[in-house]
């Protein structure tokens, strides 16, 4: 056969199988190809030992943004996520909702959450909210975002920072060394031993934290995770809202109690498919957890902090949400009174007595109704910035976070886009 031969063969046999898909009414799907390069494969051994100056654990909502803004402050940065992908409950929990960077007219937290929001809205074509605007219901200045693209544009954000990252890892076992840590993971198939001057701990229940010793707080009962899907119409990523389930008793601490409350979700959804008899558009792989284990730290924000919007004298951030407690009966979100934007102190990421770790995200130390109203995204955002700060300097100067000049973490927030509470 000729190349015309061959190019008038392909081309009638690429109009038959589209015919063929055609007639029993399905769409025809594209392929396209890429290949790993050689020197990353070679790069890959199942045995690894690191020695890197920041060690981020769990890659979610502050996670990665701890992580790129640690490597963007010129520290070494290992990021271990034991799921396939970043963000956390807002990509594969299906929040991408975060909210909230604005209170009363004004942005209060920007920095890399914001930019990597922002970028991806706009990717996607999507709309920003005007911020100049108060609007009636909090819940309006949330960001809709496609929780696919955030996923691969943070990758991306790693990747250009230096961040290295380990999907399906996660620590088995910490040491105290001289230096900082030395931190056990384990992957499938896989074993690494990390050295590192600091840790953060991103995991959304403190779970390093738990490991190596320190306090934690929990509730007796806590509030329902959701599993969130689509059912009867088509779910467009950054455009809406999608369904969610409440699950009562779900609980993230381990292996088992999450698979629990996924087996709970899906089981529920398919005898909702059943009875409803409406198609499923679109499910997410896991429960979103809203609460699990805190750290008790050097500060704790209490209910009180919070409502008042206190400035404490080592905050790092500010944080801007009802207070916003998920109970048997659902949620009532209580506003904050107009004008008052809560702040976090640097305190309420240092476990207690602890040196050479940090948290961001939902744990940090807070009481309960605190909490509940501190665990939102971009604060999460705001937090996981401030750590990343805070550990890159306490890497480089042979401290601990909480002996780094506040000044210095100041100056290197603004650098890098955060807003400093108390300061204009
Ligand atoms: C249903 C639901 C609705 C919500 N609605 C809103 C909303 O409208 N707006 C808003 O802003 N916020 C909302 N929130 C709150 C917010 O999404 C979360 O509190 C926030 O995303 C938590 O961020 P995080 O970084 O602490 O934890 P996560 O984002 O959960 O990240 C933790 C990461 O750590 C990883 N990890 C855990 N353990 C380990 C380990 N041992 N080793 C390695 N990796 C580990 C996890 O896989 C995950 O990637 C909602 C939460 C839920 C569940």
């Amino acid at each position: 056969m000729n190349p015309q031969e061959e190019a008038t063969d392909r081309r009638k046999f690429l109009q038959t199988g589209l015919a063929g898909t055609a007639g029993i009414g399905l769409a025809a799907a594209s392929t396209t190809s890429v290949a790993i390069a050689d020197e990353e494969k070679a790069s890959i051994s199942p045995e690894e030992t690191n020695e890197v100056d920041v060690l981020v654990v769990g890659g979610g909502t502050a996670g990665h943004v701890a992580a790129i803004q640690a490597a963007r402050a010129g520290a070494k940065t290992l990021l271990v996520e034991r799921n396939s992908q970043l963000g956390g409950t807002t990509t594969t929990g299906g929040v991408a909702f975060p909210g909230l960077f604005d209170a009363w007219g004004r942005q209060v937290i920007a920095g890399i959450g914001w930019e990597l929001v922002k970028e991806s809205v706009e990717l996607d074509g999507g709309t920003l909210p005007d911020f100049a605007k108060v609007p009636q219901r909090h819940w309006q200045n949330q960001v809709y975002t496609n929780q696919f693209l955030y996923a691969i544009l943070a990758e991306e954000k790693c990747a250009e920072a230096g961040v290295q990252i380990a999907f399906y890892e996660f620590p088995q076992a910490i040491k105290k060394t001289d230096e900082g840590w030395e931190v056990d993971c384990v992957g499938f198939g896989t074993n690494r031993r990390v050295r590192c001057k600091q840790v953060i701990d991103c995991t959304g229940g403190a779970e390093v934290v738990g490991m190596a010793g320190f306090s934690r707080l929990r509730e007796e009962e806590r509030q329902p995770g959701s599993y969130l899907f689509m059912m009867g119409k088509e779910h467009q990523p950054g455009r809406n809202q999608i369904h969610r389930l409440y699950v009562h008793g779900a609980d993230s601490t381990n292996s088992r109690t999450a698979t629990q409350a996924n087996l709970t979700g899906r089981k529920t959804i398919l005898a909702k498919v059943r009875k409803e008899k409406k198609r499923l558009m679109h499910l997410q792989p896991e429960t979103g957890f809203r609460e699990s284990y805190r750290i008790e730290g050097e500060t704790l924000i209490t209910v009180n902090d919070y409502t008042s919007g206190r400035l404490f004298e080592d905050a790092i951030s500010y944080a801007f949400y009802p207070v916003d407690l998920h109970t048997k009966t659902g949620v009532k979100p209580k506003p904050l009174k107009r004008g008052v934007v809560p702040t976090i102190p640097l305190g309420a990421l240092i476990p207690k007595d602890s040196r050479d770790i940090i948290v961001a995200g939902r744990c940090l130390s807070s009481d309960r109704l605190a909490n509940s109203g501190l665990r939102v995204q971009a604060s999460c955002m705001g937090m996981g910035q401030a750590a990343g700060v805070a550990a890159a300097l306490a890497a480089k100067a042979g401290s601990t976070p909480m002996e780094v000049p506040l000044a210095e973490i100041h100056a290197l927030l603004k650098e890098h886009g955060q807003i400093i509470p108390g300061q204009a």
